[in-house]
């Protein structure tokens, strides 16, 4: 509380401001207000939401205005919660409000809640700003709020504009929330917890004890420490988590879970409310605001001993946290793709550290980075070498696609492409189906790409059918006769009719998931299939149905993106065939290897998982690739051998860190001039800066590779580094030194994953 002397509050409000604001404590509050609290400000004619940060008895600033209100008698967020919020600011190199708005839901934030509607009619519209505005509303169609507009126009007198429209009568503004639109195709099921598996009876084996034991020895001692569990699929260390997660339990102290997707770990779920009953909170993202923000309460009433989610339940604000595990600490989907781009594998190791509690990363594949960071002595490294029970690991094979006769589909035009469209199910590979079906056992189907063709091609003209908003080709999906692009989800009726030379000669090119549905059916009609991508999951709860069926067996053959890749348990489980193992290889993406590396061992994984040994057939076109040769053979260590001299070669991290800079616009020439500009500033920095700055590469700027996304255009520079501070120092000066535009966009990612 700040007492009678100090009479200011530092405030962090979730905009994009760069500091927290100082607001004047009116007497009565001056011995309630907490740190951590939420309070109504004024900003200009707005109220608006804020955090208290902070107090102090003086400051310069003049015209101080006062808080109007306290929201809440007990703080949202705690000190150390407080704490991670600024460093994300510093590290991501967001502002603070920013990095405030990724911490806190929405609900919590609730911003001033007015909103717009145009007027029909002609008005005095005169200025370029007003017209803009203007247009912007009509076009989006009935109440705009306020808040969204603020972003999109934010600076050049936003609101004084918006107070000249309302004067003029072309917008009416109102006071009140929009009415709340139903959250549609949740891909997130309501998740019911199923009966408890009991198995606190297991007795550990001789790994398992040791692992758990280093834990607990941490969690008894105090401090932090961050440890590596990497133990291959099946070797028992989701066990060790509910062990580790019941000895903080024991000392009073609650457990954080992050897992990849809560959807596809309902069996994690299962065992948590087995074990924990109903002091288990749970964060996903099919919560509505409410839900959501009825969970937090509850976790910070300290109702709980252990909540789980993906991404930002890292931000569960628990009162007493001791624990952190991080499943599957290797998976892509921890880093945030848009917005404030953190990795939450990284951010939960800051927020063990400062709060001084062990973190426990769990994988059969570690990222690269995590398991040199144990060779540098900053992770422990616990190994599980064996799967529970002396389990088999499955037997891979490998089915060299460069050898088989090239031969032509039904559907498929002879163009050149690869004979792998036809027959996409090698012969080796339907008759281990045939015979796993024979025998009652369930196969899994791995293809990373959905639609049923790659896209639609004129086999006279060559021309391919191309997203009008986005550089990429649009994909054919036959059930829905239309073609859709992945990117902007932009949807078309499918025709045969070229646009480009007017013939009826567009055919299908290529195949994905949905097509290899169908060939299967084809070749085994007895069988029963389906198939678990985003296109058979998009309504709510199809997902759990979906993997409810398929642990009861009541599916034979499962075909599925990289969905099914991950977590399952299921014993019945025998075969898993991966149709093209180069789709994920030739990404230009240094960590292409370390991708494909990561899904092949894992769906590997899902074999065998029961008393039988489990059989794995990998298609591809690369067979000696060392990806496929340590997939084979199971061995980790040696991929991770040869992954790490080709990263120190090509100095990739974990040898260096790097910095993306994406410049995104409407305007093709802004934004090509405004990269070339920021990568002559960076150049120059570099050369004629401080020696900090000398050995850092501006590689750049050149078009992304989707140099169109949404209408808009993206130029890219990456910078590469061995200190990170200068790296940021650097990045950070140089969006400063931008001159500002409204149409042209920068976006900086730190450590960044997705470079497209
Ligand atoms: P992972 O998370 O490494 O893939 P799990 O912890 O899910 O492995 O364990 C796989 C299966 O083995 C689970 O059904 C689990 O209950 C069981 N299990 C774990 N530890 C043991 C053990 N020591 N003895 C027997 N079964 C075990
Ligand atoms: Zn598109």
């Amino acid at each position: 509380m700040p007492g009678e002397e100090s009479s200011f509050a530092q405030v962090i409000i979730p905009s994009p401001l760069k500091e927290p604001l100082t607001y004047e404590i009116p007497r009565p509050l001056r011995d309630i207000l907490q740190i951590g609290a939420r309070v109504l400000v004024p900003l200009g004619k707005r109220k608006i939401a804020g955090v208290v940060a902070g107090f102090a008895s003086e400051t310069d600033l003049k015209q101080i205005k006062p808080i109007v209100e306290a929201m809440d008698e007990r703080p949202v967020m705690d000190g150390s919660l407080l704490k991670l919020v600024q460093w994300i600011a510093q590290y991501y190199l967001a502002t603070i409000g920013e990095a405030l708005a990724t911490v806190l839901p929405a609900a919590l934030r609730a911003e001033s809640r007015r909103t717009i509607i145009a007027r029909q009619g002609e008005f005095a519209v005169t200025g370029a700003l007003q017209q803009k505005i203007l247009q912007e509303i009509r076009r989006r169609k009935g109440p705009v709020a306020v808040k969204s507009l603020a972003r999109k126009f934010l600076g050049g007198g936003f609101y004084r504009t918006l107070e000249e429209l309302a004067a003029v009568g072309a917008v009416e503004v109102r006071e009140g929330s929009l009415p709340k639109k139903r959250k549609k195709n949740l891909a997130v099921p309501p998740l019911q917890p199923e009966p408890a598996q009991g198995s606190t009876t297991l007795s550990l084996n001789v790994e398992q004890q040791r692992a758990l034991g280093a834990i607990e020895a941490r969690l008894q001692g105090g401090g932090f420490e961050t440890f590596l569990l990497y133990g291959v699929t099946g070797s028992g260390k989701t066990e060790i988590y509910l062990r580790a997660i019941e000895a903080a339990r024991q000392t009073k102290r609650q457990s954080l879970v992050l897992v990849p997707e809560i959807s596809l770990t309902p069996q994690l779920l299962d065992r948590l409310h087995g074990r924990f009953a109903d002091r288990v909170g749970v964060l996903h993202s099919a919560l509505t605001a409410s839900e959501r923000w009825a969970q937090w309460w509850r976790i910070l009433r300290g109702e709980v001993d252990v909540v789980i989610g993906a991404r930002s339940a890292l931000f569960a604000p628990l009162p007493a946290l001791g624990l952190i595990v991080v499943d599957e600490e290797h998976d892509p989907s921890y880093k945030q793709d848009e917005g404030l781009r953190y990795n939450a594998r990284d951010v939960a190791v800051v927020r063990g550290k400062m709060l001084g509690c062990p973190v426990v990363l769990g994988s059969a594949t570690p990222a690269i980075e995590s398991f040199e960071n144990c060779r540098g002595g900053r992770y422990r490294l616990l190994e599980l070498t064996q799967r529970v029970e002396e389990r088999a690991m499955p037997q891979v094979e490998i089915v060299d696609l460069r050898d088989r006769e090239p031969q032509t589909a039904d559907n498929e035009q002879s163009n050149g492409q690869r004979p792998a469209v036809s027959g996409l199910i090698s012969l080796q590979l339907t008759e281990a189906l045939q015979q796993n079906l024979a025998r009652r056992r369930q196969s899994l189907i791995f293809l990373n790409r959905r639609g049923f063709a790659n896209f639609l091609q004129c086999r006279l003209c060559g021309f391919v059918l191309r997203c009008d908003h986005c550089s990429v080709s649009m994909t054919f999906h036959q059930r829905l006769q239309s073609v859709l692009c992945h990117h902007c989800a932009l949807r078309k009726p499918a025709r045969d009719l070229c646009p480009g030379c007017n013939h009826a000669t567009l055919g299908p090119v290529g195949f994905g998931t949905e097509q290899l549905e169908q060939e299967l059916g084809r070749l085994l009609p007895q069988a029963r299939i389906e198939r678990m991508d985003r296109d058979t999951t998009g309504r709510r709860g199809s997902q759990e149905r979906l993997i409810r069926q398929w642990e009861k067996g009541e599916i034979d053959i499962l075909v599925g993106t990289q969905m099914i890749t991950k977590g399952h348990d299921v014993s019945g489980v025998t075969l898993v065939g991966a149709i093209l193992a180069d789709l994920s290889l030739n990404l230009p993406d240094f960590r292409a290897a370390e991708r494909t590396f990561q899904l092949l061992s894992q769906v590997a994984g899902r074999a065998g998982r029961g008393d039988e040994p489990g059989r794995v057939i990998i298609q591809t076109y690369s067979p000696d690739h060392y990806v496929l040769r340590d997939v084979i053979t199971h061995d980790y260590k040696s991929f991770f051998a040869s992954e790490i001299e080709f990263r120190r070669a090509l100095n990739y991290p974990p040898f260096s860190r790097l910095v993306h800079l994406r410049l995104e616009g409407a305007k093709a020439p802004e934004v090509e001039e405004r990269a070339k500009i920021l990568g002559d500033r960076l150049r120059a920095r570099c050369q004629g800066g401080m020696s900090a700055l000398k050995d850092i590469e501006v590689l750049g700027p050149a078009p992304a590779p989707i140099s169109k996304l949404r209408g808009r255009y993206r130029w890219q520079i990456l910078l590469k580094g061995k200190r990170g501070q200068a790296l940021l120092q650097l990045a950070s000066d140089a969006r400063a030194a931008l001159p500002a535009s409204r149409h042209t966009r920068l976006h900086i990612d730190v450590d960044p994953y997705n470079m497209l």
